[in-house]
């Protein structure tokens, strides 16, 4: 009762900068909840953008946001648009060689250690109709260079004239854009970092090794996002 009448207390934009730092917190859905409940990455996207933000903190440029355009669209919730700024300027100029002629239909782009644990968990568990799922860490999704195309047959002489290649033997939808370099297991440091930002009393190694402490930690993590998030936020 006395702070509502306290003529001194700050004006509400003063106490912005702490309000949006946030506090530390791991408290939310844990990840590991979604081991048996779903088969859609979706459920962890708040998290995975925390993650994506904090690999632009970083190394700025090599992971940044594209968006939907004209000639591009997204097939669902559970894409993560992220990939480095000279893959974003070569997608964004093949989609629109084409003027209104044909879309790119976008099923994945970037995935984090997060959304990776999950797809192989329901791989292991013989869930969701995986075939094949890389060992968190490893897929070529957390490169920061990869799209899956739906409809890639019709993009595929395209996009190859801007260094978007189709080499993965068995998997027609993917490309990679091989000029950008490869920065798999950033995203696992940007996880062990927000791990420990939030965890004070539960420190983890930053190293951006995929062992058994980080996974027992991506196990833990809040499928809402951290307490705080990335830090040059
Ligand atoms: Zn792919």
């Amino acid at each position: 009762m006395m702070m509502a009448i306290e003529p001194d207390a700050p004006p509400e934009e003063m106490m912005m900068p702490d309000a949006f730092m946030g506090t530390p917190s791991i408290e939310g859905t844990p990840v590991a909840s979604f081991d048996t409940t779903t088969c859609s990455t979706a459920s962890v996207i708040a998290l995975s953008r925390q993650i994506a933000k904090q690999v632009d903190c970083m190394m700025p440029g090599q992971l940044v946001l594209f968006e939907e355009q004209p000639n591009i669209v997204f097939s669902g919730g559970a894409v993560l648009p992220y990939m480095s700024e000279s893959a974003r300027t070569d997608l964004y100029a093949a989609a629109s060689s084409q003027g209104g002629a044909r879309t790119l239909q976008v099923n994945s782009g970037f995935r984090t250690v997060v959304q990776q644990y999950l797809l192989n968990q329901w791989f292991r568990l013989g869930r969701c109709g995986i075939t094949a799922a890389a060992e968190p860490g490893n897929s070529n999704h957390q490169s920061g260079r990869a799209v899956d195309i739906a409809n890639w047959q019709e993009w595929v002489s395209i996009l190859a004239q801007y260094s978007w290649d189709h080499t993965v033997p068995g998997d027609e939808v993917h490309f990679d854009h091989t000029n950008s370099p490869d920065i798999r297991g950033a995203d696992v440091l940007a996880f062990q970092q927000l791990w420990n930002l939030n965890a004070p009393d539960d420190q983890i190694a930053e190293d951006g090794d995929y062992g058994p402490a980080t996974e027992e930690r991506v196990r833990m993590a809040p499928a809402e996002g951290f307490g705080i998030g990335a830090t040059c936020e």
